[in-house]
Order: C-alpha cells, then structure tokens, then sequence
C-alpha cells in the first residue's frame, strides 16, 4: 500500500461528557477499518465550545478506550507526525484558513448582533420559515469590513453557500446524497471569541492529518455538504464518507452521553 492510499481514520469525540455506548461503538468501527487496512487509528479532542467542556471528559475518554483494548496510533500523548491532536491547540491553523477563504471571496466578516439574528429568526419562526441567516452582511465591500475589523467591532466569520443549484456526494453506507444549496445555511466559521466552529476544524483537520475516510455517527449527515464545500474552496480532496445508523434507546430516542 503506497502512502497515498494509507488508510487513516480517526474518532473525534468532543469533551462535553463522558464516552457512551453510541461513542464507543463509533470509535471501534474506526479501529476496526484501521486494523483491517493495516491503517493508522487517530484520536482526536474536539474541544472547540469551550462553554460544554466537562471537566474530566478527555481522562475518561482515553481511559475509557483504553479499557475496551481500542488502542489509537497517533493522539494526545501520543504525538504523531500531524499533531497536536487536541482543538483548542491548533487555533492559529484554523485562523489561517479562515483568513484564506475571506481572501478567495469563500467567506465573510458578519457583524450582526445577537439581538438583530434574534429577531430575524423570530420572523422567520412566525412566517413558518426554516430559520436562516439573511445573509444580511454577505455583500459588503471587503474594504469596509476590513475596517470594521481593524476597528474591533465584534464579528464572526461566514461561509457562503452557492445560492442556487444542488450537490451530490456518495456515502458508503448511504449511497448517493443530493441536497439543495437553498436548504444550507451561511454556517458560522469562526465564532465571536476567535474560536473556530465543528465545521471549519473538522475539514482543516481531517485534511491536514491525511485522514482517508471519516465515519462516524448519522447525525453528522447533514453537516457533509457544509464540509464538502469547504474542501471545494479549499481545492483538497474530499476524503470517504460513511455515516453509521444511530444507537437508540428501546424507546427509539437517542442515547445521550449521560447514558
Ligand atoms: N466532535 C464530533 C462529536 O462530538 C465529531 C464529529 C465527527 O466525527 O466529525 O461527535
């Protein structure tokens, strides 16, 4: 296998409780493809909303696959040559890529208020509206957002969806998956406090550590087209994706990490 088509998976749990069922099971299917490709297991903390970080959680998560004998190649303790391995120490990469997608006209600096999106999306729940940014600061000349920016008037970072048209993209277990740009949001990037969200990191890093197929759970099935989008910007390769069927409770509700 030449290093091109290495496989290298990762689970990347975020720090917001303690490691269920659902998590584990995520986590082994990724060291079970690993092992069976004579590929590379990496662990990954995702700890960028630092406000639903539970103290504890990164001992237990590694104690707790340590447990189960789900052993990673490459993860916090365990640098490998794509570390560090934990978010919320590789904020100045996400901020380059941010940076560089303001540059390419794939993003934008929104400065609107918490109080005015409250009340857009007041409207939009009334007029029975799915709610969305109004891409209110989309158009603005850079030359006065920079300004703004210079200036320190508070602000995030937004993607900008195509307007119109549709994506496909194929999931292993999925199949094909088309869904319209119109349903996507102008995602936040980079949020207020300079920390980026999920959705920039997970594509910065999963690139950036050669990762070749993502698996995880079905409820980031939604968010794929969001990432795929940003990996077109980027000009990478998209890696594989498979999305696994929930775990659920007898009751078909989802487990939650308290479980
Ligand atoms: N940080 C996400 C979680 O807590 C992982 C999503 C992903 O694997 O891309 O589940």
């Amino acid at each position: 296998m030449t290093a091109e088509s290495a496989v290298r998976v990762r689970f990347a749990p975020s720090p917001t409780g303690f490691l269920h069922v659902g998590g584990l099971r995520t986590a082994l299917y990724n060291y079970l493809f690993a092992k069976h490709h004579n590929g590379t297991f990496i662990l990954r903390i995702e700890d960028t909303d630092q406000s639903r970080k539970v103290e504890g959680a990164v001992e237990n998560l590694i104690s707790t696959l340590d447990w189960a004998g789900v052993h990673y190649d490459e993860g916090p303790q365990k640098e490998g040559q794509f570390g560090p391995y934990v978010q919320s120490q590789r904020l100045k990469i996400y901020s380059e890529h941010a940076r560089r997608l303001i540059e390419k006209g794939n993003g934008y600096h929104c400065f609107c208020t918490p109080e005015r999106l409250d009340q857009i999306r007041q409207k939009q729940i009334a007029m029975k509206l799915p709610p969305a940014y109004d891409r209110h600061c989309r158009d603005l000349p850079p030359e006065q957002s920079a300004m703004r920016v210079s200036s320190g008037e508070p602000h995030v970072i937004r993607m900008k969806v195509p307007i119109g048209g549709e994506m496909t993209f194929e999931d292993i277990i999925r199949g094909k998956v088309t869904i319209a740009h119109k349903i996507l949001d102008d995602q936040v990037l980079v949020k207020s406090d300079g920390f980026p969200t999920y959705h920039l990191a997970v594509v910065v890093d999963d690139h950036s550590m050669h990762i070749s197929h993502v698996i995880r759970g079905e409820e980031w099935l939604s968010s794929t087209p969001k990432h795929i989008l940003l990996y077109k910007y980027f000009e990478w390769e998209t890696p594989q994706f498979a999305h696994l069927p929930l775990l659920l409770n007898p009751d078909k509700t989802k487990l939650s990490k308290r479980q």
